[in-house]
């Protein structure tokens, strides 16, 4: 005899794979949210500042004659930033040793967290050896057409037509101008009697494809005997550190999450 138990094989399958579908979406919520968990803490509860200390590894940047490298000056003023930042930020280094990374690759890092902010840093005096003066540059329009391939819309109904990643900048331009007086602002005080600090729109690498307001500073030239001496002060660089971070935290308490957004 054959005792059956009143579920037959495929309406036992039948409310196998029920039971699996009320499970999973039991437990989707909860997915959900430890997926954007990242994402909302650095939006909503830390706005996150991305300092960026230029060059690293094999890419030293400016070298001094007395042997002191770009890429030391830029890392050790990246963490002097970060640390001297209110706690209530989350401050990120794009590198926290003796390693280059791609610059897209930085670019990529601060887009994926959300940053608010995003800060560079280099001492090679934009590319003049002799240069003593401090030069804060924000995003402007690239001098030849690029390709238009990596293309996105941005949502916003004055678009013209899709907005590519080397033009990106474009929607933060006016935050990051002024995050750029706002440094040249603090930074103008430690620049000496011959010293000098402006601020310059360019085309630069190192800020393209930044969904989020942008600057570089290039600090004097560590190439310059002069500077190399200052620069190796850990006084000098605390000073400078703490105009930047002043600066980065006068920008953040006026910029209000609308305006950040365009
Ligand atoms: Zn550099």
């Amino acid at each position: 005899m054959i005792v059956t138990s009143g579920f037959s094989p495929r309406t036992f399958f039948k409310l196998l794979s029920v039971t699996a579908c009320v499970f999973a979406l039991a437990a989707l919520p909860c997915f959900v949210k430890v997926g954007m968990a990242g994402r909302e803490h650095y939006k909503d509860n830390n706005r996150t500042v991305i300092i960026d200390p230029g060059h690293g590894g094999r890419e030293i940047g400016a070298k001094g004659p007395g042997g002191f490298a770009e890429k030391d000056v830029t890392l050790a003023l990246a963490r002097m930033v970060a640390s001297s930042l209110p706690p209530r930020y989350h401050a990120v280094l794009t590198r926290t040793g003796d390693y280059n990374i791609d610059i897209a690759d930085r670019a990529a890092m601060a887009n994926r967290v959300g940053a608010t902010l995003y800060i560079s840093i280099h001492a090679g005096g934009g590319f003049s050896p002799a240069a003593n003066g401090v030069i804060i540059f924000y995003p402007g329009p690239a001098t030849r057409p690029r390709s238009a391939s990596a293309s996105f819309s941005t949502g916003n109904i004055a678009d013209t037509g899709p907005l590519t990643w080397d033009r990106v900048y474009e929607r933060h331009l006016r935050q990051s101008r002024y995050m750029a007086t706002l440094a040249k602002k603090a930074l103008e005080p430690l620049a000496g009697a011959d010293g000098f600090t402006v601020v310059k729109q360019a085309c630069l690498a190192q800020l393209e494809g930044m969904d989020m307001p942008a600057i570089l500073v290039e600090l004097d030239s560590v190439a310059n005997p002069a500077v190399e001496a200052r620069l190796e002060d850990p006084g000098y660089l605390s000073a400078v550190a703490t105009a930047i971070s002043s600066a980065i935290n006068h920008f953040l308490q006026q910029i209000t999450e609308p305006e950040l957004r365009y």
